[in-house]
C-alpha cells in the first residue's frame, strides 16, 4: 500500500483512498500526522543546525529536551539513541556497568516479565520473551530469566487485578531472593505489555516491584517506549504507581512520530558512578547521531504540544467518547476481556481462524481503517486527535471488520 501523504489521523494512498491510522503507525504518532507545529519547528531547526557531534559539543535543542524530560520524570540525566531497541541496549549496558564500577561485577544478568518486548537487536532480544522474534537468532542471544506476568487476564476465579499482581509479585520476590547477587536489573513495561497483545496489569505490581528492587539492590528499568507520552492516561505509565524507576527508556512517541530518536533517563547515583577521568569507567556507547538536533527539536515541539493543547485532560474526554462509540464492539458475543486504559483499547476474539489477524486487517482496510491485530487480539491505539467523525469511522470499521472476518469461519469448515 503506497501512502502518498498523511494528515491528522488519516493516511492517503496514491489511488486517493484514505485510511484511519488506528494504530498510530506502530504506536509512534501522538498528535496526528504532518502536525503544523512540529513541521514549523523542524523547518526552523534545519535552517539553523542540522547536526553536530555531541562529544565535547552541545546545542540548544538537546539541552532544552533534556531539561524538559528531567522536569517531567525527576531523572536528570539523559543518553540519546536512535530507536527503542538501542534504548534497551543502553539501559542494560549502563546498569551492568554501573554495578561493575560500584564494585559488584557479578551483577550482570537481567530479568524481565513473561511475554515482555523490548526490541529486536541481539542484546534486546535477551529480554524479549516472544518466541517468534527470537527463535531464528537463539544461538546469538544471551537469554535473561523471566518471571510471571501480572496480566490481569490470568486472574484465578474470584481474583481482582490487584490479587493477580500480588501473586506475580510473590514470584518476583522468590526469584530476586535467589538471584539478586548476580542480577543488574529488572526490566518492565509499565501497565501495558503492548506487544504481548495489550496485556494490562494493576499499578500495585509496579509499586511492589520498586520495593523489592530496592530491598535486593537491583535496578528497575521502565520501558516506556510504547506507553510513555500520555498513552495510558498519565504522562508516563509508571507515574500511576507513584514510583521512580532507576532508568526510563523512551522512543516511539518521543518525536510525535516524525523522526527516529530514543532516550534513556537515569539518576544522579548512576551518573556519578561513571563520572571519572578514567575512560574505561565511562559509559562507552558511541552513537554517531546521538542527540541529533532535528530529532531533539521535534521532541521539544511534541512536548510543547502537550502543554499548548492540554493533551492529557483532552484525552480523557476523547477516551470517554470513544468508549461509548466502541461499546457495541466490547459487548460483541465473540469478544473476551474487553479492556481499555487511556488511549489504548483491546478485545480478544473467540475465533477458530488460525490467520484471524491477517483476515481482520484485510477487512479493516476495505473499510478505510488501519488495524493490525496481534494474534487474536484486536486493538486500537489511535492518534490523540480524533474528531467525532474519525471516532465513528474507527468504531464502525472495527465492528464491520470483525463481522466480516467471523463470517469467514463457516467457509473454513
Ligand atoms: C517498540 C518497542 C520497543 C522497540 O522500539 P524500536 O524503535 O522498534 O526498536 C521496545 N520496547 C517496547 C515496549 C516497544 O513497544
Amino acid at each position: 500500500m503506497a501512502i502518498e501523504r498523511a494528515q491528522g489521523p488519516w493516511l492517503y494512498a496514491r489511488d486517493g483512498q484514505r485510511y484511519l491510522d488506528g494504530i498510530s503507525s506502530w504506536w509512534v504518532n501522538l498528535f496526528g500526522h504532518s502536525h503544523p507545529h512540529i513541521q514549523a519547528a523542524l523547518i526552523d531547526q534545519i535552517a539553523r543546525l542540522d547536526h553536530v557531534m555531541l562529544a565535547g559539543f552541545t546545542h540548544t535543542a538537546v539541552v532544552d529536551l533534556s531539561e524538559r524530560l528531567a522536569a517531567l520524570t525527576g531523572l536528570g540525566h539523559a543518553f540519546y539513541g536512535s530507536d527503542g531497541a538501542s534504548a534497551t541496549e543502553i539501559a542494560l549496558k549502563m546498569s551492568a556497568h554501573y554495578w561493575r564500577n560500584a564494585g559488584h561485577p557479578d551483577k550482570c544478568r537481567f530479568v524481565g516479565m513473561a511475554g515482555g518486548y523490548h526490541g529486536e537487536t541481539v542484546g534486546a532480544l535477551g529480554v524479549t520473551d516472544i518466541a517468534l522474534f527470537r527463535k531464528a537468532y537463539a544461538p546469538l542471544v544471551r537469554l535473561a530469566d523471566t518471571v510471571p506476568s501480572p496480566d490481569a487476564r490470568s486472574a484465578l476465579p474470584g481474583e481482582s487485578p490487584k490479587d493477580t499482581a500480588q501473586r506475580a509479585i510473590a514470584a518476583l520476590q522468590e526469584w530476586l531472593a535467589e538471584h539478586h547477587s548476580t542480577t543488574a536489573a529488572f526490566i518492565v513495561e509499565p501497565l501495558v505489555q503492548c506487544a504481548a497483545g495489550m496485556a494490562m496489569h494493576d499499578a500495585e505490581y509496579l509499586r511492589q516491584a520498586r520495593t523489592l528492587c530496592d530491598r535486593y539492590n537491583v535496578h528497575l528499568v521502565a520501558d516506556e517506549i510504547a506507553v510513555g507520552f500520555g498513552r495510558t492516561g498519565s504522562m508516563f505509565a509508571h507515574q500511576q504507581a507513584g514510583i521512580r524507576p532507576d532508568f526510563i527508556c523512551l522512543s516511539k512517541g518521543l518525536t510525535g512520530g516524525t523522526l527516529a530518536l530514543s532516550a534513556v533517563l537515569t539518576t544522579d547515583t548512576v551518573y556519578a558512578a561513571f563520572y571519572d577521568d578514567d575512560v574505561a569507567r565511562g559509559f562507552l556507547h558511541s552513537h554517531s547521531y546521538t542527540g541529533n538536533p532535528l530529532a531533539c527539536r521535534a521532541a521539544v515541539a511534541t512536548l510543547e504540544l502537550f502543554e499548548q493543547t492540554g493533551a492529557l485532560a483532552r484525552n480523557r474526554q476523547t477516551a470517554q467518547a470513544l468508549n461509548a462509540a466502541l461499546s457495541p464492539l466490547a459487548l460483541h458475543h465473540r469478544v473476551r476481556h474487553a479492556r481499555h486504559l487511556g488511549m489504548i483499547w483491546a478485545w480478544d476474539i473467540d475465533t477458530t481462524l488460525p490467520d484471524f489477524a491477517r483476515r481482520f486487517h484485510h477487512h479493516a482496510m476495505a473499510h478505510g481503517l488501519l488495524l493490525r491485530p496481534i494474534g487474536r487480539t484486536v486493538y486500537a491505539m489511535p492518534p490523540y486527535v480524533l474528531d467525532g467523525e474519525a471516532m465513528d469511522h474507527l468504531a464502525r470499521g472495527a465492528l464491520a471488520a470483525l463481522e466480516a472476518t467471523l463470517a469467514e469461519e463457516t467457509c473454513q469448515v
